[in-house]
């Protein structure tokens, strides 16, 4: 059927000719006649006619081009599949921070990135990889020292910190940027990827979306789990015996800066009393939410907050990152008059705390201040009962402690403060004898009767602890000069 079809259309050159005029008692012999002369037609057609042995050429090139390119693509798709292996760190999610500090750590030694040792207890151990290494181990390590020494694409993190004396130093941080490197980790190659997307948007944060993507050979798959593990343990360690500040970011709890090294509690210096009963209450209150749990009391809303109130300058914050310190807590610091601040969102990051952290608010009477004023300028779309819901609603898998500052408590509401929302309410305010005295005897050890001297000399003035402290760092080891130069104290425009 198909050759008698196939000579039909070969047969048919001229539509005259087509047609069923053939008679239907064609012998099989006439049939492969005709077949031939067909052939030999269309061969003399496509010899004499040099456009059509030409075009057909180049189609059958074309054809069995595509074919190898599309073999080849899929080949090296299923090859990849094979051989390799992906994982993609996205920037919401927790490791993608730890990633890319542990990578800037890596590329901070020239060449440590790649170097065996990255691995720090790695398998191989560095030694015997370089020395005991073929040829082929030094020319990929030599390439990859390379490629990291230049490592193409940085961006970098600034680190602002203020010390507890005043001073501020700076930390830049170089952090993979976006773009393509290469690292060697474990003896296997790892391309990091790192990229943003333009047009996606994390909503909840308003950063644009970005994710790190890592490729390896399939074989050396375990890798992305021992690294990550490192990069965690890297993190973690970095938080020991230190304090984590959280500032909100949107609706999400974000480090700020590096974490610090804890203030110990003696550092801050209150009238006497004030440390002893809030670090009492707070410490029982925790031993309490553990028995709590420990019964099995959990879903009800368990808080404690507490109120310091008193003029700026006098410790209020200081000594609650001291507490925080103690405790072995962190720290979510919000101020409520903080742009684009909702009810909703306040609402979400007070039920959202991470764990083990004191809640500050700071400033508490500013925000609705600034409202009373005029609307122009009033960032914070908070309002004072969306502020109660929120206190109140905050309930979670652990207690809240939640601290509040303000400089003037005389302009809070009285709602805001009763039991139930402020347990405990303690007065921080400007430097008293005592004060004064232990600040002096801790700036200048053993110097007593300097100490009596200078207490004398303020006597009947008003001074903030946080100028004393400014006091006593410029006069760093020259105890007289601090008394003998009292009145710059009150010099408020000093130039130093
Ligand atoms: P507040 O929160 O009351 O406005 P801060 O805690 O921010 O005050 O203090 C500002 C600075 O002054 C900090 O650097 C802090 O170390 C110092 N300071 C203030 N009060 C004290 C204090 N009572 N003891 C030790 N340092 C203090």
């Amino acid at each position: 059927n198909s050759s008698s079809s196939g000579s039909k259309a070969s047969q048919s050159p001229s539509p005259s000719a087509a047609g069923s005029s053939q008679p239907a008692s064609t012998t099989s012999t006439s049939i492969a006649d005709s077949e031939k002369k067909d052939e030999g037609f269309i061969q003399s057609i496509l010899d004499s006619n040099p456009y059509f042995s030409a075009g057909f050429g180049l189609m059958a090139v074309g054809a069995v081009l595509t074919i190898i390119r599309k073999g080849a693509v899929s080949g090296a798709s299923v090859l990849r599949r094979q051989l390799l292996v992906t994982l993609e760190i996205p920037s919401k999610d927790k490791s993608y921070l730890w990633f890319l500090h542990w990578m800037s750590s890596q590329s901070r030694g020239a060449g440590s990135a790649v170097s065996p040792g990255v691995s720090g207890a790695g398998q191989v151990p560095s030694l015997n990889h370089r020395g005991g290494g073929g040829l082929f181990t030094r020319l990929t390590d030599r390439l990859a020292h390379k490629v990291n020494q230049r490592s193409q694409f940085l961006a970098v993190q600034t680190e602002f910190k203020q010390h507890d004396n005043g001073s501020v130093s700076t930390r830049f941080n170089l952090v993979p940027g976006n773009g393509k490197h290469l690292i060697r980790y474990r003896g296997a190659w790892i391309q990091v990827e790192r990229t943003r997307d333009a047009k996606m948007m994390d909503l909840s944060t308003g950063a644009p979306w970005e994710t790190v993507t890592l490729t390896t050979l399939s074989r050396d798959r375990t890798v992305f789990t021992e690294l990550l593990k490192e990069a965690q343990k890297m993190a973690l360690m970095n938080q020991e015996g230190k304090t984590v500040i959280y500032t909100s970011w949107g609706p999400e709890w974000r480090p700020f800066g590096q974490p610090r090294k804890r203030r110990v509690l003696e550092s801050v210096i209150l009238d006497d009393g004030i440390a002893e009963r809030v670090v009492r209450d707070v410490k029982e209150f925790v031993k309490n939410e553990k028995w709590m749990f420990a019964i099995g009391m959990t879903g009800i809303p368990y808080r404690r907050g507490y109120l310091l109130y008193g003029p700026p300058g006098s410790g209020k914050t200081s000594f609650i990152q001291a507490l925080a310190g103690e405790l072995e807590y962190n720290i979510c610091i919000l101020n409520l008059s903080e742009r684009g601040l909702t009810n909703d969102r306040l609402n979400h990051l007070l039920t959202n705390l991470p764990e083990r952290s004191i809640m500050l608010l700071e400033d508490i009477d500013a925000a609705f201040m600034k409202r009373d004023k005029s609307q122009e300028g009033f960032q914070s779309m908070v309002t004072f009962s969306g502020l109660l819901n929120a206190l109140d609603g905050v309930a979670s898998a652990e207690g809240r402690i939640i601290f509040m500052t303000t400089n003037h408590i005389e302009l809070l509401d009285p709602a805001l403060i009763r039991p139930g929302r402020v347990d405990l309410r303690e007065y921080v305010g400007d430097a008293t004898p005592t004060q004064i005295r232990r600040m002096f005897k801790r700036f200048y050890e053993g110097q007593e009767a300097m100490a009596d001297k200078f207490v004398k000399l303020l006597e009947g003035y008003k001074v903030s602890t946080a100028a004393l402290q400014g006091h006593f760092v410029h006069f760093k080891d020259r105890p007289e000069d601090a008394c003998a130069n009292v009145e710059y104290l009150f010099m408020k425009d000093r130039v130093d």
